[in-house]
């Protein structure tokens, strides 16, 4: 769970566990590295935007995660327009839209200190299957087993990265209705929040 990340001042729509994968990639390297480059800066921040943040919020909760590398001065004279810009609020004044898994795996995968990106595609087996293998199956309360986490990496064989994640959705959460498929982080975050409320 990201509560870790955040203190009292910092709004963050929700803990980790209904974030998928890739935004839970994100916010990790954001906490590891007080930072994050530009792809993965609008893969986060158009994300949380669509889950509700708005732009008071969102330079807030940036500012606070970037201060252990830099201070509100240098946020606000380098990083504030970029922010401001994903709202519409800046140049062009285009209300950006959170990226779809498609444009996220149709952009360049993240090179070393990059968390931008699909895991399931970025993340190498191991790295992946470790992750998997200590989530916990929904209906059994046990970690997920080497059959469920070989289910998921048999799509991740045929480039199938979103029944990866609907899969894994399925495993940890519950079943989609009408056989759903991912295809886009702020559905997962959805569909995840109405589970919650069962
Ligand atoms: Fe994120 Fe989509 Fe990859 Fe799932 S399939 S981790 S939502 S990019």
């Amino acid at each position: 769970n990201g509560d870790e990340l955040l203190s009292d001042e910092v709004y963050l729509p929700d803990t980790y566990n209904n974030y998928p994968l890739c935004m839970q990639n994100l916010l990790t390297g954001l906490r590891n590295d007080s930072h994050l480059k530009y792809q993965g800066r609008q893969q986060l921040s158009l994300f949380l935007k669509e889950c509700g943040l708005n732009v008071e919020e969102a330079l807030k909760f940036w500012q606070k995660a970037f201060q252990q590398k830099y201070g509100l001065e240098e946020f606000n004279k380098n990083y504030k327009y970029n922010f401001r810009h994903s709202y519409g609020l800046e140049g062009s004044r285009i209300n950006f839209k959170p990226w779809d898994c498609s444009t996220i795996l149709n952009k360049e995968p993240p090179s070393s200190g990059m968390y931008h990106g699909c895991p399931f595609r970025d993340w190498n087996k191991v790295k992946l299957s470790g992750y998997l293998s200590k989530s916990k199956n929904y209906y059994t309360k046990e970690e997920l087993s080497k059959y469920e986490v070989n289910t998921i990496l048999d799509f991740k064989d045929k480039n199938d990265y979103m029944m990866c994640c609907t899969k894994y959705f399925e495993l940890t959460k519950d079943t989609l209705p009408h056989n759903e498929l991912i295809t886009h982080p702020n559905l997962y975050y959805q569909r995840s929040k109405e589970l919650d409320k069962r």
